[in-house]
């Protein structure tokens, strides 16, 4: 289960920036996870409320989750068209491609403390 251990690093990150600002209290994190990204977004909600709930500065934090759809690029055709199960093949004039638009993602996008 990885989400475990994606779930600690974003709490980590989120610590370490919650103390650099001084914050009391976080209040939300706001992810962004790319669909082909290989997190199961209710798994990392689970790891995430889980561990959240032993950090006083942490406790009752809201995660956000922006989920972003797989996208590639045809340079053959000019362009952009769905992943499906992973095949980059452009639905139109069939070429591949190695242009991932989107999908792979995950980050944090923002943090809401309270100060
Ligand atoms: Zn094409």
């Amino acid at each position: 289960m990885h989400e475990l251990a994606i779930a600690q690093s974003i709490v980590d990150a989120v610590e370490a920036k919650a103390s650099e600002c001084n914050a009391v209290r976080v209040k939300a994190v706001r992810l962004k996870i790319g669909e082909a990204s290989g997190v199961v977004t209710d798994s990392l909600s689970f790891c995430f409320e889980m561990l959240t709930s032993l950090e006083p500065t942490l406790a009752g934090a809201k995660l956000l989750i922006d989920s972003m759809p797989h996208r590639a690029f045809c340079h053959h055709c000019d362009h952009e068209f769905s992943v499906t199960n992973f095949v980059a093949q452009c639905p139109t004039c069939k070429e591949w491609s190695n242009e991932i638009v989107s999908g792979t993602e995950l980050q944090i996008l923002e943090m809401e403390f309270e100060a």
